[in-house]
């Protein structure tokens, strides 16, 4: 065996209890594991500032000793800390005064607040990491990276000191930035001779790449600049370069193994709505429309995103490829996950399809179980054209007679299982088998889950293509309103084909976004009262701030007391909506809200997907420093739907940095979807645990950024789609070491549903 695959325990300085450690926080199992485990920032240790020297943006290095520690809690009030037990759940910030011989500056933290308050022991020494911001007229540091000073003289003294993710558990077993770098340096002495290079010669030098070897150890322990570079560009390439190369074989293989469902023809169904539309398709929706018919009639199974921006007008184009399926004597679903989403667009399709004759149905948990008989009946008969539902449509006893489309909306709250099982409903083969001939020619078959990356498909090539027992997968489109800069949606839907909505219809009127600290909320009170007045509606919405969803429901339930004060009844009613809430009382709510029965609905989050009231025109949203910006845009959305001006409050903490209120600053500046989420993923860094974590990806890029590795992304892209033109089933020799690699399991990517 190998030294790199050999158990990480046996690594010295490592044994039984450290590798369960690294194992469960890492996903360290092997000594070659441990080894793909990237610094994600280098301190440059050769330079420490003096306090008095800090001026400007840069990260800095500053060594210093803990004066004194404080910890506040809400409106900066002192929480006791002696003699009695601390209260950690009021505690919201603690604040360290740290001094070298220049002068003092003080650390602060919002995070981890009890595990660095136990290590900020007045005395200590630590070595500071972070930018400066300045604060009150002085510099602080916001959450910098604190550690023990190393030992004078020490090796790693000069030059780039890699700094490893790691987490409180780790550090408390021991496992510190310093003991990491002696294991690297102990796994890299052990595994360097024997490592095989994962990318072909032609690769690496058509590419201009260093070795994999040399990658290795300059990662860990960068000779310079320079070395450092070359080092992280072809580790980057690499990580990309696979992923790409995993997903566009994926690709391929549907292409060309999965046999469409043929619907060339525009008929009645289609022409009759496109013809009567109470306004012109925006320049954008037209194009997708032809991108979605080109699928549609390819004899290729569709597997589309279709992204677009809050209100930019996807329902129209799922209804348009709904009525293709019709036309070519198809059914089609169109899936929402939610009750009241799934009402609304019913309500809003029903319209549409007025002139076209087509039946349209509703299928959701709450249909009684007479609808379910009828709507079963119809489903299997065929005279249902259109169903529209939640989660119930999935059931087993929901039967088509002949699904062609299926439409999933808001894609990311469903999974891949769901998806699955709404590809299982699609027509039997050997029905649609003699169309197929008659409009393609004969097609070679596979099988639909084969795109799952399951084996039933070579089996069924083997077999020699379609059997008549067989099912075929409806096309499907999956729409977004999140919007996925396109490096991410490259990356995430690499196999899938990405439709973009990028233009509003005409005449929408930005929402117009506020900053207001949340000292002088009650200027937002007035503002809310002045627009209910003018008859309009008002969301509140708070975010999920505290661990425990307990506190989060303190937290809105202090707020909505609040607002009850300022707006009691009987002149205004105020609906709630949280997590917490049966589904019943939840859509009761929501609905009160919908009707207009209620002016204002203070929530959670739960009212981020896709909720049309067009008459509520103020979106306030409280402690808005604590979301993302791409959450914000998505909660900005929910107004500016009818034709009044539209406002978005964003309330925030006053005594947030100023960079948080910088950030918030751009979504006053933009109502762009796809800039705010670009500067969004910007604003995460690669190495970011957490940040990644948030943004849900379902692989670890570990050392690539989305955001910042565009271009690199978009030449990896190339070179796999090059190798793969040349040799599309990797079979040429030289293309064995890639074989090889996309073997390994962590390219076996199935889940790309959790995006939000
Ligand atoms: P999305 O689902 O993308 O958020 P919708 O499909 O709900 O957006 O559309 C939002 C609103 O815009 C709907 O009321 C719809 O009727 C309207 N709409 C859609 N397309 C157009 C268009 N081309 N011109 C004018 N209004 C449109
Ligand atoms: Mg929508």
């Amino acid at each position: 065996m190998k030294n790199s695959e050999s158990d990480i325990q046996y690594l010295s300085g490592v044994g039984p209890k450290r590798a369960a450690l690294l194992k469960s926080e890492l996903g360290i199992a092997t000594i070659g594991d441990l080894l793909r485990i990237y610094p994600f920032r280098y301190i440059d240790r050769s330079r420490i500032y003096r306090i008095a020297e800090i001026g400007g943006d840069a990260f800095v290095q500053v060594k210093a000793r803990v004066v004194s520690r404080t910890l506040y809690g809400p409106q900066s009030s002192i929480v006791p800390t002696d003699g009695q037990k601390i209260l950690w759940n009021a505690v919201k910030r603690l604040s360290v005064i740290v001094e070298d011989s220049s002068g003092q500056m003080e650390m602060v933290f919002f995070k981890g607040i009890r595990w660095n308050w136990e290590r900020m022991v007045p005395g200590t020494v630590f070595v500071f990491f972070g930018k400066p911001s300045e604060f009150n007229g002085r510099f602080n540091m916001v959450h910098p990276e604190a550690d023990a000073p190393l030992p004078e003289g020490s090796v790693l003294q000069n030059g780039l000191t890699g700094v490893y993710p790691s987490t409180e558990k780790l550090k408390n077993g021991g496992i510190t930035g310093k003991a990491m770098c002696k294991l690297q340096s102990a796994a890299l002495a052990l595994c360097l001779p024997e490592i095989q290079e994962t990318l072909p010669d032609y690769i690496l030098s058509e590419n201009a790449l260093c070795p994999l070897n040399y990658a290795l150890r300059n990662i860990h322990f960068p000779a310079d600049q320079y070395a450092l570079q070359k080092a992280t560009r072809r580790l980057k390439f690499e990580k990309l370069f696979f992923l790409q190369l995993s997903l566009l074989k994926q690709k391929y293989i549907r292409s060309h193994g999965n046999p469409g469902l043929p619907m060339s023809k525009v008929g009645a169904a289609f022409n009759s709505l496109y013809n009567s539309l109470p306004f012109e398709l925006t320049g954008a929706q037209k194009r997708v429309v032809r991108e979605i018919f080109e699928d549609m009639k390819s004899g290729h199974q569709m597997n589309r995103l279709l992204q677009g921006d809050v209100g930019s007008g996807k329902t129209m184009v799922a209804v348009l490829a709904a009525l293709l399926a019709i036309d070519n004597g198809y059914q089609a679903c169109i899936m929402a996950p939610t009750e009241v989403l799934t009402q609304q667009h019913y309500a809003n399709i029903c319209k549409y399809l007025a002139p076209t004759g087509v039946k349209c149905s509703i299928l959701t948990g709450s249909s009684t179980a007479k609808e379910r008989r009828e709507i079963h009946a119809g489903l299997e008969d065929g005279s249902i054209g259109i169903i529209v539902g939640t989660h119930a449509l999935l059931e087993d006893n929901v039967v088509f007679h002949r699904l062609g489309l299926a439409v999933i909306d808001e894609q990311h709250r469903f999974g891949v299982d769901q998806r699955s099982k709404l590809w299982a409903k699609g027509p039997l083969s050997g029905d649609i088998a003699s169309e197929r001939r008659a409009t393609l020619g004969n097609v070679r078959g596979g099988d639909p889950s084969a795109s799952l990356g399951g084996m039933s498909g070579e089996v069924a090539n083997q077999l020699g293509g379609e059997y008549p027992g067989q099912r075929l997968a409806p096309h499907v489109l999956v729409m977004t309103a999140t919007p996925i800069p396109r490096t991410l949606a490259m990356t995430l839907y690499g196999d899938l084909d990405v439709s973009v909505i990028d233009e509003l219809p005409p005449g929408r009127k930005p929402v117009k976004t506020i900053l207001v600290p949340d000292n002088k909320k009650n200027t937002v009170y007035g503002f809310m009262k002045k627009q209910i007045a003018l008859g309009r509606q008002v969301f509140v919405v708070y975010p999920l701030i505290f661990e425990s969803e307990k506190m989060d429901l303190n937290n809105l339930e202090l707020g909505y007391e609040e607002i009850l004060k300022y707006f009691p009844m009987p002149d205004y009613k105020v609906a709630i909506v949280h997590g917490q809430q049966t589904n019943e009382v939840k859509n009761f709510n929501m609905k009160a809200f919908a009707e207009g029965r209620a002016n204002i609905l203070v929530s959670t989050t739960v009212i981020e997907v896709g909720v049309d009231v067009p008459n509520a025109s103020v979106m306030v949203i409280e402690s808005s420093q604590r979301f993302g910006l791409s959450q914000l845009h998505q909660l900005r959305g929910r107004v500016g739907r009818g034709a009044d001006e539209s406002f978005c409050v964003l309330v925030y903490d006053f005594k947030t940095s100023k960079e948080a209120r910088e950030r918030l600053e751009l979504m006053c500046r933009t109502n762009d979807g796809f800039e705010i989420a670009e500067e969004d993923m910007k604003m995460r860094g690669p190495g970011d645990l957490e940040g990644t974590q948030q943004s849900g990806l379902p692989i670890n890029l570990a050392i690539a950024s989305l955001a910042r590795d565009g271009v690199l992304l978009n030449e990896a892209r190339a070179v796999a789609e090059k190798v793969l033109e040349a040799d599309p089933r990797l079979e040429d020799r030289r293309n064995i070491l890639l074989v090889k690699e996309l073997r390994k399991d962590k390219y076996d990517i199935k889940d790309y549903s959790k995006i939000s």
